[in-house]
């Protein structure tokens, strides 16, 4: 499935963190399939803007106040965020599935996981309705 640097890292912090055996190995391996590699960090190039000024540290003037990354942001260069091909199994993906499926129905599920939603709701949906069809056609 082609993932985007932004929909990997919605998906890294939407992840359950609790759950039984089973979903707890699931949750594990996708955060190893979502991770970025020493590689892709360094075409992505992620940075954390100072707290203060919004500005990245190897641009940061000493004007006035320290250099203070902002806790939970990170930035990234828009050119290098083309979508990689990212192999999500079927478990891990009704996983991920039924969690956004949860905030929809609790009302919490946010603008930015629409692209999430459409992706992993809708077309779980088309897949099953095309399953119901084949079997349809064997039987
Ligand atoms: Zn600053």
């Amino acid at each position: 499935m082609q993932l985007t640097v932004t929909e990997r890292l919605l998906l890294l912090n939407i992840l359950p963190p609790q759950g039984n055996v089973l979903m707890l190995r699931i949750i594990q391996e996708l955060k190893t399939t979502l991770s970025f590699t020493e590689a892709e960090h360094r075409e992505i190039g992620f940075w954390s803007p100072c707290v203060d000024c919004g500005k990245e540290e190897r641009t940061h003037s000493i004007d006035g106040h320290p250099f203070v990354p902002a806790p939970g942001r990170v930035n990234w260069s828009q050119e290098a965020d083309v979508p990689r091909e990212i192999s999500i199994g079927p478990k891990a993906f009704s996983l991920i599935a039924e969690t956004l499926e949860k905030l929809n129905k609790s009302n919490q599920l946010q603008l930015e996981h629409l692209v999430l939603y459409d992706k992993f709701c809708l077309e779980d949906k088309v897949s099953e309705r095309l399953l119901v069809e084949e079997d349809g056609h064997r039987g």
